[in-house]
């Protein structure tokens, strides 16, 4: 016996389970078709909702930038690693979301943990969702306060729950978009009870940035709500097509999360190329929002097509289309055989979805033509039928 036994016993468990992860090599650029494992197959399953993520006028600025930049920082931020693209990014962030400032940071993952820790701590409660995404509640458990997990999407239990625990400070944070099940939160409803009782409001709109509200100004633009949230923190590797993170707020709020933002006091800040490659997102989509109208034209289609094959495509309200199948063998094996006839749509498990809520899901984005998505439904309702799931 050796003290790392645990390891591979716990691995062939998840194995057994059908929640073992089976990562796939892609060795292609990003795109509605792609090279993963040696195979050409549609792609159902990347956050790459506008297609941007191998497009030329965004490669053209990652290249300039990287030519009269370099390819590192160098520092970190708060040292000599802030550079004009940085600022540029910030300020080009801030005018597409209506907010006073942007902090540009390394992730929307990142963004959480940067974020949270800096408003409440050990003193101070934190109304969190049951269903947030697991960089929320990292970033929760990261500031020490106490958390208190209301209903999903149930303004009324944050009203019960705002009544019931006091602390010095109090926050509420929630996803905008839910990424498992791709519904909205009640946002509306939750400015009001925080309002009722004075609570810092937080929203991570990551799935909604790109997709909801005006040319895909996301969730607050969507209803309405500008300066009614007090942070949005968003990601730049999803609809941008890039990578990266950001909070958005007032310039007050941003001037404190760059003296105690952890991530951002110690740890580098993304490379020139990155940078420019996420400004000209943000001005791809300042300047049309065709990509926008495209992607909900295509999952509409998609939706109400699995629909009608009998496949149950779950709450979503929006592009992402959960197929759910209850059983992650089951939901494992799908995924497979779907694979073998050339779409590549990954099964989800637990911890990411409860226990019994296994799933495909997919994710529809504005560059699959309509053969394409004519292409993946013929091909899940021969792997349906085969395995009995419609
Ligand atoms: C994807 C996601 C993140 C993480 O964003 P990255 O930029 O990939 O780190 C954070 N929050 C939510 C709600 C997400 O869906």
């Amino acid at each position: 016996m050796s003290k790392l036994d645990f390891i591979e016993s716990e691995l062939a468990s998840l194995k057994e389970q059908g929640l073992l992860i089976n990562i796939r090599t892609i060795s292609s650029p990003q795109g509605p078709w792609f090279v993963a494992d040696q195979k050409r197959v549609l792609n159902l399953c990347s956050n790459n909702y506008l297609g941007l993520a191998n497009d030329d006028r965004l490669k053209a600025a990652a290249r300039q930038a990287l030519e009269k930049y370099g390819v590192g920082p160098g520092a970190v931020r708060t040292i000599a690693g802030t550079m004009t693209l940085h600022l540029e990014i910030e300020r080009a962030l801030a005018d597409f979301k209506g907010a006073e400032d942007t902090i540009f940071l390394q992730s929307g993952f990142v963004a959480n943990q940067a974020v949270i820790p800096a408003l409440v701590g050990p003193d101070d409660v934190i109304f969190s969702d049951e269903l947030n995404h697991a960089s929320i509640i990292d970033g929760c458990r990261l500031s020490g306060a106490k958390i208190v997990r209301y209903a999903h999407n149930d303004a009324g239990s944050l009203e019960e729950a705002a009544r019931a625990h006091v602390g010095r400070r109090r926050l509420v944070v929630t996803d905008g978009v839910f990424s498992m099940d791709g519904d909205i939160a009640p946002l509306p409803d939750i400015v009001e009870v925080a309002q009722r009782h004075d609570l810092i409001t937080v929203v991570d709109d990551a799935h909604g940035e790109g997709v909801l509200g005006r040319g895909g100004r996301g969730i607050v633009d969507h209803f309405g709500l500008h300066g009614r949230f007090d942070v949005e923190i968003g990601t730049l590797s999803k609809a941008f097509g890039v990578v990266g993170g950001y909070a958005a707020g007032s310039a007050s709020l941003v001037r404190w999360f760059k003296q105690r933002a952890r991530p951002f006091l110690f740890s580098t800040g993304l490379s020139p190329a990155d940078v420019a490659a996420s400004i000209a997102a943000v001005r791809v989509l300042q300047a049309s929002d065709e990509l926008v109208k495209r992607l909900w034209d295509n999952a509409s289609y998609f939706k109400a097509e699995m629909r009608r094959l009998g496949f149950d495509t779950g709450v979503s309200q929006t592009p992402i289309t959960p197929v759910i199948i209850g059983d992650a063998v089951k939901a494992s094996e799908l995924s497979k055989r779907l694979f073998s006839e050339g779409v590549f749509a990954q099964s989800i498990g637990y911890p990411t979805v409860p226990r019994g809520k296994a799933r495909i899901r997919v994710m529809i984005s504005a560059a699959h033509s309509r053969e394409d998505l004519d292409y993946g439904l013929e091909k899940f309702a021969k792997v349906g039928r085969e395995l009995g799931v419609i």
